[in-house]
């Protein structure tokens, strides 16, 4: 009895952080993960409320970058622009295409501000998964990007029923204007 317990001790002291860092982001409805686009969790820890079950019909694509750090397009200096303003999204696509999950799909991620969906429902967070995608007001997207974006897309609606899947810049015109040089026919229809 004693030696099954020091194994199970073991067994639990060996589980690798990332472990417990990918459950809080495992739901029993998650489709199999796919090896071309590998998903890296990286849990934020404010930027969102913690929700139970919520209807989710809308994606919303967003695009950031780091103003201050040395790269513009490092995944670290970029979520640390979010946790200063408070705010976050649930995914954060890198340069290569990498997709970093930031929140749990069940939880209101901070994404979308004060804005109004082409049906006049506002407070968008509520009903909305939020997609980050890098890149400057003066760059274009990557391929891998635009490739990680439609599988990601794919992915949700296969989830929820997405009735909409609209830029920043539709639901907050006067404020927001990103995702800045989005190419939605690059999106729809790989070349
Ligand atoms: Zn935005």
């Amino acid at each position: 009895m004693k030696i099954l317990l020091a194994v199970l001790a073991l067994g639990a002291a060996s589980t690798p952080l990332n472990d417990a860092r990918h459950q809080a982001f495992i739901q029993t409805t998650d489709p199999p993960p796919s090896a071309a686009f590998p998903m890296v969790d990286r849990p934020m820890t404010a930027g969102f409320a913690v929700s139970g079950k919520r209807e989710i019909d809308t994606i919303i694509l967003h695009s950031s970058y780091d103003p201050v750090g040395k790269d513009p397009y490092s995944v670290r200096g970029v979520v640390r622009g979010y946790e200063r303003y408070g705010v976050s999204a649930h995914y954060l696509i890198d340069r290569a295409g990498a997709i970093y999950r930031l929140v749990p799909e069940k939880n209101v991620s901070y994404h979308a501000g004060a804005s109004r969906m082409p049906d006049g429902r506002t407070n968008v967070n509520r009903f909305s998964l939020g997609i980050e995608i890098m890149n400057k007001k003066d760059d274009s997207y990557t391929p891998a990007q635009y490739a990680a974006a439609r599988y990601l897309i794919s992915r949700l609606k296969g989830q929820y029923p997405i009735r909409y899947v609209l830029g920043h810049n539709k639901i907050a015109p006067d404020r927001k204007s990103d995702p800045w040089n989005f190419n939605w026919n690059t999106l729809r229809s790989p070349a």
